[in-house]
This record gives C-alpha cells, sequence and structure tokens, in this order.
C-alpha cells in the first residue's frame, strides 16, 4: 500500500467525498474545509506537484484547469471561486501529490 494518502483516497482505500471523477482527475471534498464549498481537484497520476510537471503532462494540466471552472458552476459558484496551489515545504504544501483547492461559497478572507 502506497503511503500516499491522495493515492490511497484515490484507489478507494481511504474514503473521499468525491464530486467529480473521470479518466484523468478526481475532486474531492477537503477534510479541513476552509471555505463553505472546499474542494481539492487532483490527478489520478501522482505527480508530487507543481515543480514536477513536465511536457508530457501538458494534456493532463490543461484539463485540470478547464475542469476548476465547470466543477465550480456544478457547485453553484456562479459569483466565482478562488484556487490555491501550494509547491513544496516553501508553499505549505503538506500532501506531496499534486492538488488545487478549489475554495469558494462564502465570503473569503484578503489574500
Ligand atoms: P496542502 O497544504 O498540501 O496544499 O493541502 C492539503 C489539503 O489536504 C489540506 O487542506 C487538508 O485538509 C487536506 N487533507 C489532508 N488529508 C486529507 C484526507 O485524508 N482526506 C481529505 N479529503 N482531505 C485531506
Ligand atoms: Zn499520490
Amino acid at each position: 500500500m502506497t503511503d500516499c494518502v491522495f493515492c490511497n483516497i484515490i484507489a478507494g482505500k481511504i474514503p473521499g467525498q468525491f464530486v467529480h471523477q473521470d479518466e484523468q482527475v478526481v475532486v474531492f471534498k477537503d477534510i479541513h474545509p476552509k471555505a463553505r464549498v472546499h474542494l481539492l481537484v487532483v490527478p489520478r497520476v501522482h505527480v508530487e506537484s507543481l515543480a514536477e510537471l513536465t511536457g508530457q503532462h501538458d494534456g493532463l494540466t490543461a484539463h485540470m484547469m478547464r475542469l476548476l471552472s465547470q466543477v465550480a458552476r456544478a457547485q453553484g459558484l456562479d459569483n466565482g471561486f478562488r484556487t490555491v496551489i501550494n509547491t513544496g515545504p516553501g508553499g505549505g504544501q503538506e500532501v506531496p501529490h499534486l492538488h488545487i483547492h478549489l475554495l469558494g461559497g462564502g465570503p473569503l478572507p484578503g489574500f
């Protein structure tokens, strides 16, 4: 069993509250939500962070970017949403499997 928590969620070994699944990407609820809607957009392939993306991932990267607004709309975030990607220890990344935070549904703190 891999020790990557997100790989284990994707494999169904740890429960996750999925709101979207396709061939390349899953989207599930963050376990400690920081907004009314707080989702994690996660590639099925284990890529550690933005810093490990290569040209091989260009299709995946484009898919994730375009999926964000589709998922946001499906969640009723018609007024907009926030995306956050933490990269590496210097960026505050806690789970070393690339993911995009998708937040919204109420007032968000200033950035
Ligand atoms: P990071 O700091 O790496 O950008 O964010 C990791 C996020 O993953 C955190 O917001 C944290 O709450 C979430 N998280 C950590 N473990 C789990 C888990 O087991 N299940 C879910 N759904 N989210 C998790
Ligand atoms: Zn992983």
